[in-house]
């Protein structure tokens, strides 16, 4: 048996009874759809967060994809992010009728950077998609800074952040808007699709609650055009069972992760906790630039890695008509380059840890 990359049979065996005891409530009660499990998860994650109101959603995409529903953007908008994230922060951009705009990231955290931000403003600036990326949050007050100077809105992408904080403050509970996805192998995640919006803005709130069930706020009444966009009560049920057990988890992936950087410090580069953050490694990435070589030694050695992200998004297919060169992105495209994600879950076992690190100390000559 080889070390998983995210364990999550160890995490259904852990939690298997409470889990199957809220599925067959669902299945009792045969309410599958905005029924008492996805408002009670509402409840329980918008007070953990910290933010007033909270909407499960189909996925983390839909929930961006939501969020500039709610803003209204459209065509002629431009939404300023950075390339080095997951297609889909970018990808609502386009769907929504809008421009993503991309900015470079900051060498150390990976996150976007807040001194380029300002100078990709124009006119049309809409918005900025703010990604907490890997797992600790963007510089989320020098964002919010400008969005005020600015009159624009900030959406935090919190997709890989739920459960980190910054200054006290909760990944997705930031003001304006904060979204996450409940995908399985995300740090809480469900049995298939599943995401949330935040907000403390009651009427972002209350466009999201009709725009997630099209368009209504009442029955079979449109008033605007929606989406499907809601979050099923099973998956809800899932993550009811598994979200008191969180906090936990959370500290253990933390625990793993400063293990991971004590002990490689030496031979790569480890992740940089910015003043104020916490980590929950939704992904542990080291960088090297040796990282074909080390990635292929480790998969000899049966120990499993990914690359997050080996092509940044203004060098993709689907992104070549917003016309940008190879060489604009030099930090994405050197991290994108040097960058390896290793085992991380709750449930890796120290002894996995341990042979984790040999094994890369090894291919170091350590
Ligand atoms: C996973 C992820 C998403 C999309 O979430 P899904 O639930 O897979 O739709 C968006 N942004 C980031 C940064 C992600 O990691």
């Amino acid at each position: 048996m080889g070390i998983p990359f995210v364990d999550l049979k160890a995490q259904f065996r852990a939690y298997e009874a409470e889990i199957r005891e809220q599925i067959d409530s669902v299945l009792q009660s045969s309410q599958f759809i905005l029924g008492p499990k996805g408002a009670d998860l509402e409840r329980r994650l918008a007070a953990y967060v910290g933010a007033k109101h909270a909407f499960g959603c189909s996925s983390g995409t839909d929930a961006l994809l939501l969020a500039l529903m709610a803003y209204g953007v459209g065509s002629g908008d431009e939404i300023i992010t950075t390339p080095f994230t997951f297609i889909a922060t970018a990808e609502v951009i386009a769907l929504a009728g809008a421009k993503p705009v991309f900015v470079d990231i900051e060498p150390g955290t990976y996150n976007i950077d807040p001194l380029k931000v300002e100078e990709a403003l124009t006119k049309k600036t809409r918005g900025i998609i703010a990604v907490s990326l890997y797992g600790q949050c963007a510089d989320l007050e020098s964002i919010l800074k400008i969005s005020s100077e600015y009159g624009i809105f900030v959406i935090e992408d919190g997709c890989q952040s739920f459960g980190a904080a910054r200054n006290g403050k909760m990944s997705c509970g930031f003001p304006q808007v904060g979204t996450t996805s409940f995908f399985p192998s995300k740090p809480l995640g469900c049995f298939g699709d599943g995401g949330m919006v935040f907000t403390s803005d009651d009427g972002i709130a209350n466009r999201i609650s009709g725009l997630r069930n099209h368009g209504q706020w009442e029955r079979y009444r449109h008033r605007a055009i929606g989406i499907n966009g809601r979050l099923d009560d099973l998956q809800a049920a899932v993550l009811l069972a598994k979200f008191p057990h969180f906090p936990a988890e959370a500290e253990r992936r933390a625990a793993a992760g400063a293990r991971y950087s004590v002990s490689l410090g030496d031979v790569v580069t480890v992740p940089a906790i910015a003043p104020g953050n916490t980590h929950v490694y939704a992904q542990y990435s080291i960088r090297t630039d040796r990282r074909d070589e080390l990635a292929a030694h480790l998969s000899e050695n049966g120990v499993p890695t990914a690359i997050h992200y080996p092509v940044p998004l203004h060098r993709q297919e689907a992104f070549a008509h917003l016309g940008y060169g190879e060489d604009d992105f030099p930090v994405s495209s050197a991290v994108s380059r040097e960058i390896l994600s290793l085992p991380m879950s709750a449930f890796l076992s120290r002894e996995d840890q341990d042979e984790v690190i040999r094994q890369v100390l090894r291919f170091f000559g350590k």
